[in-house]
């Protein structure tokens, strides 16, 4: 199958899923992984009408960056963060998913801070208990956004969790429940809208739209399965 009929496969499931769940249809973007994914490939897939690349190491995603530039292209960062490498970081990501801690959200305010910017950033949050995955624990949320919100330069839109990896998309169920109270529990504690739930993957998008997802990050169904 071509690229194009690829990625028009997965706005057709994103549309089928809104349908299902009685949202409209452009309450969901699209944020497409293109983590491995040659920059020809990416240029292609460009031309073809995504927007909303995500990359989840700083290094690798530099080089497309500096290849493929931002006009017209937000650029999210997904993958964990370490904090050396966090200026880069703001230098370069339109929204970044993957804030985990209060000492990685300061220093990135430290560094959005000396660059001029206001970062956009969401709170990584693990809801499947998992040890192999970053994500602060659920009950650090609400520490997590208070401190965030006395954080001048950063600017928190809402939560992202990582589905537990299982063949059954229907598992990943609860985890994806999970963020969504935790986000109703945390705009209210904060007095203001938490927009954003980046939830749900080429495996599971359908389950995450019905649970209110507002970006889903699809890699394998439009690039291929990754080595
Ligand atoms: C790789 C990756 C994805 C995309 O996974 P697919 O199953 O290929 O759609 C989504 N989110 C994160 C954080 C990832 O690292």
């Amino acid at each position: 199958m071509s690229l194009t009929a690829r990625i028009a496969q997965v706005r057709e499931r994103i549309a089928a899923a809104c349908l299902g769940a009685g949202r409209p249809a452009d309450s969901v973007r699209l944020v497409s992984v293109t983590k491995t994914v040659p920059v020809e490939t990416i240029r292609e897939a460009i031309a073809g009408g995504l927007t909303d690349l995500g990359e989840n190491r700083v290094q690798e995603a530099a080089a497309k960056i500096e290849t493929l530039g931002r006009d017209g292209i937000a650029w999210h960062l997904i993958g964990h963060l370490q904090s050396n490498k966090a200026g880069r970081a703001v230098q370069m990501f339109d929204l970044i998913h993957s804030v985990d801690s209060e000492a990685l959200a300061r220093e990135i305010d430290r560094r959005a801070g000396l660059a001029g910017k206001k970062q956009r950033i969401l709170i990584q949050v693990n809801c499947s208990g998992e040890e192999s995955k970053s994500g602060c624990a659920p009950g650090e949320v609400a520490g997590l956004s208070k401190a965030i919100a006395g954080l001048g330069n950063l600017w928190l839109e809402g939560l992202m969790t990582i589905g537990p990896l299982d063949a059954d998309p229907e598992s990943a169920r609860p985890a994806f429940v999970l963020l969504r109270n935790l986000r109703d529990e945390t705009q209210s504690q904060l007095g203001r809208p938490l927009p954003e739930l980046s939830m749900g993957m080429t495996g599971d998008l359908e389950v995450a739209i019905g649970e209110g997802a507002t970006m889903v990050r699809v890699g394998s169904a439009i690039f291929g399965e990754r080595r």
